[in-house]
């Protein structure tokens, strides 16, 4: 078990050199390109979806636009031969509830152009942000790769020391057991009781359960799934 503990001692070390990488300020800064590359797309996704609602409401007006040309039942009611003074003022009030429409209907054009001048504008801006940012994180990329190869070399050696102390082992099963968890992203595996309480997760443990380790000596945690000892 002294072995394990030693050799969980050493992945500690590897942890914290990866650690050391991953909270570098280049991959806080890579961290932050990426969420601001997923908020992008969300936009254009955005401005797309605006895009073609405006297309769609383009194509309602067009159609309405359509009942006012020249062959339309207004115009051919109104052919010159049945104008007289008796039908004229009907006229003059059909024609201006005609411009009324039709001036309603330009301004809701002006409308929709305005807003796709609009999305227009923002695509491009947007654009061109990302454009930085994808630049940008090419030398993000650079030196998060110079950390990597720094702390390489100091990994190395901490494994070699690993591979020399595996042989030394003599519990096989809590070895298997320690590499299976540390695999699930447990870690450590092998943690001590703190008082009466889960030296991994902190949760207080049962007085049951710190009554049968002391005769077993090692359990699970029943929350954390840790292996807790009895013995430092
Ligand atoms: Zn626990």
């Amino acid at each position: 078990m002294k072995t394990i503990l030693e050799i969980q001692k050493l992945d500690r070390q590897i942890r914290a050199l990866e650690r050391e990488v991953e909270k570098c300020p280049a991959s806080i800064d890579f961290n932050k390109y990426k969420a601001a590359l997923q908020t992008g797309r969300e936009r254009f996704n955005q401005l797309e979806a605006q895009a073609s609602e405006i297309i769609k409401n383009f194509n309602v007006a067009n159609n309405r636009f359509s009942k006012y040309r020249g062959d339309s039942d207004i115009i051919r009611k109104r052919n010159t031969s049945s104008i007289n003074l008796d039908n004229i003022s009907n006229l003059i009030s059909d024609a201006n509830s005609l411009l009324g429409d039709l001036s309603e209907e330009n301004r809701r054009v002006e409308d929709l152009v305005r807003k796709s001048e609009e999305i227009v504008r923002r695509s491009a801006e947007l654009s061109q942000k990302l454009t930085e940012a994808k630049l940008r994180s090419k030398s993000i990329k650079e030196k998060i790769e110079a950390k990597k190869q720094e702390v390489a070399p100091k990994i190395a050696e901490i494994e070699k020391k690993i591979k020399a102390l595996e042989p030394k082992i003599v519990d096989k099963d809590k070895y298997e057991k320690y590499k299976e968890m540390k695999e699930k992203g447990i870690f450590p595996v092998y943690v001590p009781i703190e008082e009466n309480f889960c030296g991994g997760c902190k949760v207080e443990l049962p007085l049951n359960f710190v009554e049968k380790l002391k005769t077993k000596k090692m359990l699970p945690c029943e929350h954390c799934g840790r292996i807790i000892m009895l013995d430092k």
